[in-house]
């Protein structure tokens, strides 16, 4: 049985990363790269109560696009900023804390 690092719980009981997300503020954004790419960005993500690569990959599926995940950012192919507000809010993330810019 695994426990929480942070609640003590075992994990089946831990609604730790439940929490993170309610609380977390994340920004979205888009940005231009080489070749005038648009790239969405997802800011603000603590890698220590989410699972990023795990977000990352439903992200990816829901947008039907490519990604990837580092220190504590998503970097989404293409503009998907209203997607992925609506997944995040789905997911649990309180729309509230979701800055679109
Ligand atoms: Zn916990």
């Amino acid at each position: 049985m695994k426990i929480c690092d942070v609640c003590g719980l075992p994990e089946e009981l831990c609604v730790c990363e439940e929490i993170a997300r309610e609380v977390q503020t994340l920004k979205v954004y888009t940005v231009r790269r080489r070749f005038g790419k648009l790239m969405t960005i997802i800011e603000g993500i603590d890698e220590h109560d989410i699972d990023i690569r795990e977000l990352t990959k439903i992200l990816k599926a829901k947008c039907a696009c490519g990604g990837t995940a580092k220190k504590g950012q998503i970097e989404l192919q293409g503009d998907h900023k209203k997607k992925v507000k609506e997944v995040l809010a789905e997911m649990g993330f309180s729309s509230d804390t979701i800055e679109i810019r």
